[in-house]
């Protein structure tokens, strides 16, 4: 058993920015990092919208900043998974997929979210073979190829962005003519020759065979007209869902779609737990987003934690 005053669980944005401050309030702080360390910012590329930084910066090398400086604060990461939490006494229980226990007096819950599947068997079937959620880590393979995008929101857009730098075509499919994503990335994207928007359509198969994707058929949610379209690639971008599974039996109250409930001090339901980022919330997935409220989390935890001395 290892003992901790604060366990932060994930180690992206908002975990990291709530070690960073668990730390330098003089607590003992360990992150879990998880099956992806670094979270979903190490698949993007270029990232212009996070504070500090005048050049547009990868992910990856934010990430890498964020972890650098925490090892230098004092923070302690563990290459672990946490399979579940105990909740009715302090300190809290943690377990690990290793079997490793954690002794923790306070918890901030930053697990984030992953990405979300279309559903549809076909999506199943070639998923690996043509079919991805994230064209950040396949997209090179399908240089001077066709691919298609799915979704509306600003990974979509971006992802289709992206691919059109080494496709040779690009379509990205969305179910409404309005985007979630922001104005300025869908005009920039508008202007890009080799994409083509297809709007107001619904995936209906993924269609190949034993090599992979050969098309995709789109149906046309006002007309109902089927449109055929050949493709080398699909990109699966229709959002995210929380990574909360190991919550469930845990006490910890969770939304319908597995959101942790938190109020507006990032609380969760049982006191000496907190969460933060992109498992509380499936509207603001940002990381500036993610690292303020790990922050708020973490002077939360040590307010807990001062009291509870
Ligand atoms: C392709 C892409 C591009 C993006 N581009 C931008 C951008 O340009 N600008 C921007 O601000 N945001 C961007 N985002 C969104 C941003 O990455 C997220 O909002 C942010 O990473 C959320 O941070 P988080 O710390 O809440 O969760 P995550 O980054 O999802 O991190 C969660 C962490 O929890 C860990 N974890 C999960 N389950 C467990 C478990 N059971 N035990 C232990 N650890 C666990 C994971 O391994 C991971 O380390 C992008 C996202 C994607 C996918």
């Amino acid at each position: 058993m290892i003992n901790t005053d604060i366990l932060a669980i994930g180690s992206g944005p908002a975990g990291c920015t709530a070690a960073i401050y668990g730390v330098r309030s003089g607590y003992k702080t360990i992150v879990l990092c998880g099956a992806s360390h670094g979270g979903q910012l190490v698949k993007t590329n270029d990232m212009e919208n996070f504070p500090g930084f005048v050049d547009p910066i990868s992910g990856y090398e934010v990430m890498d900043r964020i972890h650098k400086q925490c090892s230098r604060l004092g923070v302690e990461f563990m290459q672990e998974t946490a399979v579940k939490i105990e909740t009715g006494a302090r300190p809290f229980t943690l377990h690990c997929a290793s079997g490793l226990q954690i002794a923790a007096r306070a918890v901030i819950i930053s697990v984030g979210a992953c990405a979300s599947r279309l559903g549809i068997e076909s999506e199943k079937r070639f998923m690996g073979k043509g079919v991805s959620t994230c064209a950040t880590c396949d997209g090179f393979f399908y240089k001077n190829k066709t691919a298609c995008v799915i979704g509306g929101g600003n990974r979509a857009v971006e992802e289709a962005v992206f691919l059109t730098k080494f496709c040779k075509k690009v379509y990205l499919i969305h179910r409404r003519e309005t985007f979630r994503a922001h104005k300025v990335s869908v005009d920039k994207a508008r202007a890009i020759a080799n994409l083509e928007f297809v709007l107001s359509s619904a995936v209906e198969s993924i269609n190949g065979d034993e090599s992979g994707v050969k098309s995709i058929t789109v149906r046309n949610i006002n007309t109902k007209v089927l449109r055929d379209i050949e493709t080398d690639g699909v990109f699966v971008a229709v959002g995210t869902r929380p990574q909360t599974d190991f919550l469930k039996d845990s006490g910890v109250e969770l939304t319908s779609g597995g959101y942790i409930v938190v109020n507006e001090k990032t609380h969760t339901n049982i006191k000496g737990i907190f969460a933060a980022g992109d498992c509380t919330n499936s509207m603001y997935n940002q990381a500036v987003i993610a690292a303020g409220s790990g922050a708020k989390a973490a002077m939360e935890a040590v307010s807990f934690l001062n009291e509870d001395c």
